[in-house]
């Protein structure tokens, strides 16, 4: 597939450029075939400086930062007027209050950029998608009415889902059709979740939290967004299966994993019958060969001490998930676990992957 405007890169900024987010979106963006990163924007205390001096001490990914962004300058978030000029379409992921993120994200789809936001506070706007584009790309349909209700031509706010639910989420996908009724899920969630690394975090070392602030509630409704229907250019949440959840700090650099169980309506279905629709289960992205589609969404493993997050979060770039363990339970039907890598497929990958599918179908030039 080639961008709809093969000719000419799509020029991007990025909004919290110096985060752990941020810092992903640098590394997946510099040598893209389709995007080109042009502005940089971060809080005031890294404005005016260059991305080198913002950055200095708390670059926290394990790749080098890209020599030709060091020498680009930062400027203040809050003047979405300036993007407006430099460019097409901003990616969005900074820590600020809800009230904040949602007149930050409106300033810029008001001044005329596409955002596709990382935050959750734009989750449960009813005119925006909320999308993983293998599960519900149907759902960027909305946009042309939240377009009518911002006022604007190119302007809107598209955002993807929290980053645990991607660790199960897509494996109960190619089995809605058997009607899930309860899903009990726990998830052991990475540091970088948070945006930190054991050096900002040594406690993190040789240590469980079991509390992530608003994680469960995100865990326990995104999916039933995703899930939804549109209806009249809004989206309405599916009402079942009815999902529980506990979300777990566990000491791992990068990689959310989650053990699932799952009874559905129908208990006919084999072992052999899931794995082959995980295996096979493919959405737009591949469809369409877009840059940052893995060729499998869903990879199974039937080894029993797999998926492992050393071996397996980098899956096609950390934008495979996989899963194994299948099995039946005592209690629900089926039993698995999952894994997805949370700032690669669960935040900024994820990103720049919903922001391939809307520049396929024409909704960023
Ligand atoms: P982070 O590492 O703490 O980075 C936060 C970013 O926000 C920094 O660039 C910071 O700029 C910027 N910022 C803070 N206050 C600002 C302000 N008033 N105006 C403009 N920019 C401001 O956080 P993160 O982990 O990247 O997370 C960012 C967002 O992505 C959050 O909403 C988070 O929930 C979401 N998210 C994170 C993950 C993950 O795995 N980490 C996954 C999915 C979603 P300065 O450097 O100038 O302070």
């Amino acid at each position: 597939m080639k961008c709809n405007n093969p000719d000419k890169k799509i020029k991007v900024g990025i909004i919290g450029a110096t985060g752990m987010v941020g810092q992903r979106f640098i590394t997946l963006l510099s040598d893209h075939p389709w995007f080109e990163i042009t502005s940089l924007m971060a809080s005031g205390r890294s404005a005016g400086r260059t991305y080198a001096e913002a950055v200095d001490g708390r670059w926290k990914l394990p790749v080098p930062c890209p020599e030709k962004i060091l020498g680009m300058k930062v400027s203040d978030a809050s003047d979405a007027g300036a993007a407006a000029d430099s460019c097409d379409m901003v990616f969005c992921a900074v820590n600020m209050p809800k009230s904040e993120i949602l007149a930050l994200e409106e300033k810029y789809a008001r001044a005329e950029l596409p955002v596709v936001s990382n935050n959750s506070a734009n989750r449960w706007t009813p005119d925006v998608p909320m999308v993983v584009p293998e599960i519900n790309p149907g759902h960027l349909s909305v946009i042309e009415h939240q377009r009518k209700r911002l006022g604007t031509k190119r302007g809107f706010i598209a955002v993807k889902p929290n980053c645990s639910i991607q660790s199960y989420v897509p494996m109960l996908t190619p089995l809605l059709d058997l009607g899930p009724r309860t899903v009990l899920a726990t998830t052991y969630q990475a540091i970088s979740g948070a945006g930190k690394t054991f050096r900002e975090w040594p406690e993190m070392v040789d240590n469980v939290i079991p509390y992530i602030g608003g994680e469960e509630e995100k865990s326990e409704r995104e999916p039933l967004r995703l899930w939804g229907r549109v209806e009249n250019g809004e989206i309405v949440p599916a009402s079942s299966p009815v999902i529980t959840t506990q979300c777990i700090r566990v000491p791992v650099t990068d990689g959310h994993t989650a053990a699932v169980f799952v009874s559905f309506e129908n208990k006919d279905v084999t072992k052999e019958e899931i794995v082959s629709r995980w295996n096979s289960f493919e959405g737009e992205p591949q469809k369409l060969g877009l840059p940052s589609a893995p060729a499998k969404f869903i990879t199974y493993f039937d080894e029993d001490d797999r998926p492992q997050i050393k071996t397996d979060r980098e899956l096609y770039g950390g934008m495979g998930v996989s899963c194994g363990r299948l099995r039946r339970d005592t209690v629900f039907d089926w039993k698995f676990v999952g894994m997805s890598h949370n700032t690669l497929r669960g935040a900024a990958g994820g990103a720049v992957l919903i922001a391939e599918l809307l520049a396929a179908k024409g909704y960023i030039k």
